[in-house]
């Protein structure tokens, strides 16, 4: 890619932002509660937390407390404190929040990169991935992605034969994930070195 042609694309990307960042109200809510509410509907059991949404949303404890409470008594959130530590809480999309999530602005873009062939999708993917990794490597920020692709991340191959399936477990947080866990946002994801 010449120079030119990564400024343009960054030009683009600008343009695209637009659409998920914006100063007015969206369906009743601003673009850091979409944000919010667009993560933790996404965000593993372990990222379903105050301190979490705060570093991915990108503010202070006190700016995702307030998008919290926002979005609970909007009906779109609930909390849920540990029987062991009380301090504790995690935050889950309830269903009136999932039905609300198809209003999301970012569908938009979502359905156009849907409409691409399966190569463009995954290529654009990856080099969204590779930009974020590079960028991540210089502003020494920490970024969320699925987990799957996790350095912490063990996998216990399964056995096609007697139908054993594959088991995973994390070893950050020393749990067992599930199958579908793999493919949910964590913030204290960390890549695996190629
Ligand atoms: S393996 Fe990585 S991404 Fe998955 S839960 Fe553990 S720290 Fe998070």
């Amino acid at each position: 890619m010449t120079m030119n042609s990564a400024r343009e694309s960054i030009e683009l990307l600008g343009q695209l932002a637009r659409i998920f960042l914006f100063e007015e109200v969206k369906h009743g809510l601003r673009d850091r509660e979409w944000m919010a509410l667009r993560f933790l509907a996404r965000a593993n059991r372990f990222s379903r937390t105050p301190s979490a949404l705060a570093s991915h949303v990108g503010t202070t404890r006190g700016t995702a407390s307030y998008i919290i409470q926002e979005l609970e008594q909007k009906g779109y959130l609930e909390k849920t404190r540990s029987a062991k530590d009380k301090r504790s809480v995690t935050l889950s999309v309830t269903q009136q929040g999932k039905k609300f999530l198809v209003r999301d602005p970012v569908n938009a873009l979502v359905d156009a990169i849907a409409l691409l062939d399966e190569e463009r999708k995954t290529s654009f993917r990856d080099a969204l991935r590779h930009v974020l990794d590079q960028s991540d490597t210089g502003q020494q920020r920490h970024r969320a992605d699925i987990c799957r692709g996790c350095m912490f991340l063990r996998e216990t191959r399964g056995n096609p034969e007697n139908e054993t399936p594959a088991e995973f477990t994390c070893r950050l947080f020393r749990a067992a994930i599930t199958d579908v866990e793999t493919e949910l946002l964590c913030t204290s994801f960390e890549q695996r070195r190629q």
